[in-house]
């Protein structure tokens, strides 16, 4: 009786987290989208009014309109990043410490958003086939970022070393055996500094690719658990998830270049004042890209669903231990706040992986569902 309570007090909690942590997010998307606007309203005048031109002027816009967004959305950030956390003991990391953390991740995108714009511009002011060539080199960079973020992107945020407990890792190798794989970047990621949530990936391409899994994880689930949570990350390598994923990339960002191509075609070329008139679109390009994203979230998350069931299927059949799979979720479920019944919109516009229950469900019935 007094299990069922805790249960249900459990249940009822992670519900009003992930409602508040919903209410944020949709809030922040619809500000965000208002923000925009406003922006595409006094660009012209901006553009105006600013005694620079060329690369300075884009430099000068791209700047103004990067550090007002991040200053008028810093409050959701802070509430959905660090308020609410705390709220449900999600974290005890310093206020100090969290904003530290956020400000390397707002230079960080700052410099890559700046670069991104730079040679946008550059594209569209200098080469013939602009679009075509922003579409390869989107494509490269997206290449590279995935290609250094585990060993020159992640660790300015968290620190990872290599897995050491002999016996995991010696369980490890015998499962990626089993299918003909030699793994040997297995890495604990220091996640406890600033989150009781567990987390695993596999991350990197070509020599960077490893397994990371998060030391919250590694402390809380038994060692049957941990090896259904590698065998999962080894589904997405058997099933060349990463390929797959930059794949649809390439399809979904042919479909956003030639939305670019419709709004800033008319001012190619390097003429002084077209120039000024393409640069005044840089709010309407973010604008576009974010009601783009918007809309393409729940084909996206499909997919991504699909191809995270595909790796639970995976997962158990190499280890075939399905009490484990069923435990290890449960615990993460705990542990992450997971709301146990997500509405299917929610699900269409916000979950990349399939709700806990579902996972769960699967494992229990032998059947796929996404
Ligand atoms: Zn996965």
């Amino acid at each position: 009786m007094q299990q069922m309570q805790q249960n249900d007090n459990n249940t009822q909690r992670a519900k009003d987290y992930q409602k508040q942590q919903l209410k944020l997010n949709l809030l922040e998307e619809i500000c965000t989208l208002l923000f925009l606007i406003i922006w595409v309203k006094i660009s012209p005048y901006f553009v105006d009014k600013i005694p620079l031109q060329g690369y300075w002027l884009l430099i000068a816009l791209a700047g103004a309109l990067y550090i007002s967004y991040q200053l008028a959305l810093f409050i959701f950030d802070y509430l959905a990043g660090y308020q609410l956390e705390h709220k449900y003991q999600l974290s005890n990391e310093t206020f100090s410490a969290w904003l530290w953390r956020h400000t390397k991740m707002i230079i960080l995108s700052g410099v890559f958003l700046g670069i991104l714009v730079i040679l946008l511009y550059t594209a569209l002011w200098h080469l013939k086939y602009w679009y075509l060539w922003c579409w390869a080199g989107w494509m490269i960079f997206t290449v590279l970022i995935a290609q250094i973020f585990p060993v020159i992107i992640l660790p300015i945020f968290y620190k990872s070393t290599p897995l050491e407990n002999e016996t995991l890792l010696n369980r490890f190798r015998e499962l990626a055996k089993t299918i003909g794989m030699n793994i040997e970047g297995i890495y604990s990621l220091e996640l406890s500094k600033s989150t009781k949530k567990a987390n695993a990936m596999l991350t990197g391409l070509g020599s960077t690719r490893r397994v990371l899994l998060g030391d919250t994880l590694l402390d809380n689930l038994s060692q049957k658990e941990i090896e259904v949570v590698f065998a999962h990350e080894l589904g997405h390598h058997a099933h060349r998830h990463s390929f797959k994923l930059l794949t649809l990339n390439a399809v979904i960002s042919i479909i956003l270049f030639s939305l670019f191509y419709l709004i800033l075609s008319q001012y190619a070329g390097s003429d002084p004042q077209t120039m000024k008139i393409s640069i005044q679109q840089l709010p309407l390009i973010a604008l576009v890209m974010s009601i783009f994203s918007f809309l393409s979230r729940p084909a996206i998350n499909a997919i991504s669903r699909y191809f995270e069931n595909q790796s639970d299927r995976f997962a158990l059949e190499l280890t075939n231990n399905s009490d484990a799979f069923i435990t290890a979720f449960e615990k993460l479920a705990d542990q992450n706040l997971a709301d146990p019944d997500p509405s299917t919109l929610v699900v269409w516009m916000y979950y990349d992986h399939p709700p806990i229950r579902d996972r769960i469900a699967m494992a229990k019935s032998g059947k796929s569902q996404i």
